[in-house]
């Protein structure tokens, strides 16, 4: 496993594994990882024959009130996870050298970065999708791995990737939950246990919402109502519990009907830390399976 700071150098090994014809998959974290990052590790291994994992906490897509100097950072313990899941190289680059004095560009995907979180962390998406371009132009890799637990991100790349005309595939997994159903989140670690109690409402509510719908109800109201039931007991603060379009990730007025296929996503706060989820109904088994909404 090489790890590599250098961007020049970065970009060098994995022009020249290309130029030999191999299948480069690419995974971004931004580090602290846990199971699901492994899971996309795996995911790349099978498919590609060079992986690369980059790690990078990117302060432009963190707001000026949010965790940025306090993002979970341990390089060395992030290096021994992946040893055993033959990773290639691993990207580490600095802060300094990916924005040095005077960049200026910015890559904006407009409409699917403007729902959702959009409206809660302004310039947010800007930020993931400028570094994740900057992380393509030096990787050029064949296919990246995200996760559908940052379902809007998954999209706002896809649409970037296709917009700008980069022949990347863009997989995207499903999330990975805890047994308890909590989605698996590097920000899980400043949860207290009761914190996490309380975040279960997530997981609980999205369940709720799917076997509300398996049982026939298409009204936006209900379904939500149906998470909002268990979030927002739970919740210090909820920025949203929305029902969307899937494709265009526009939210459904509250007395539409739903189609066959649905986005609900929520975004709250537990303590301190903000969490996301979000499931799509027709398409995702419920978070909790065995679980029954009350
Ligand atoms: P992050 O380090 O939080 O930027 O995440 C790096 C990648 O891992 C992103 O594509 C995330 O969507 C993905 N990821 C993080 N948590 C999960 C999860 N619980 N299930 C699936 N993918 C995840």
């Amino acid at each position: 496993m090489v790890v590599c700071t250098d961007i020049t150098e970065a970009r060098d090994l994995c022009h020249a594994v290309r130029a030999d014809g191999k299948r480069v998959a690419v995974v971004p974290t931004m580090g602290a990882l846990h199971d699901a990052h492994l899971m996309l590790v795996d995911r790349a291994r099978r498919q590609s024959d060079f992986v690369v994992v980059t790690i990078f906490v990117n302060p432009t897509q963190f707001g000026p009130a949010e965790d940025y100097s306090r993002y979970p950072r341990n390089l060395e313990q992030d290096l021994a996870k992946l040893r055993p899941h033959h990773v290639d190289m691993v990207f580490a680059p600095s802060a300094a050298d990916m924005y040095p004095v005077g960049h200026a560009t910015t890559v904006r995907v407009a409409g699917l970065s403007d729902h959702l979180c959009g409206l809660y962390r302004p310039g947010h998406f800007d930020g993931v999708a400028t570094v994740v371009a900057k992380l393509f132009n030096i990787i050029n890799p064949t296919m990246a791995v995200f996760g559908r637990k940052d379902f809007q991100q998954l999209k706002v790349i896809r649409r970037m990737a296709r917009d700008l005309d980069m022949p990347i595939d863009i997989l995207g997994v499903p999330t990975i939950r805890d047994p308890d159903g909590l989605a698996k989140s590097s920000r899980n670690a400043y949860l207290s246990a009761a914190d996490r109690g309380r975040a279960l409402s997530i997981p609980r509510g999205l369940t709720a919402a799917h076997y509300a719908f398996m049982r026939g109800e298409r009204r936006v109201d209900e379904l939500l109502g149906a998470v909002e039931a268990f979030v927002q007991v739970a919740a210090d603060s909820v920025d949203y519990v929305t029902a969307a379009n899937p494709d265009t990730l526009e939210s459904l007025p509250r007395h539409a009907s739903s189609g066959e296929h649905l986005l609900i996503a929520v975004a709250m706060r537990v303590g301190g830390t903000r969490l996301i989820d979000n499931t799509v109904i027709g398409e995702d088994s419920p978070p909790l399976a065995r679980e029954r909404s009350r």
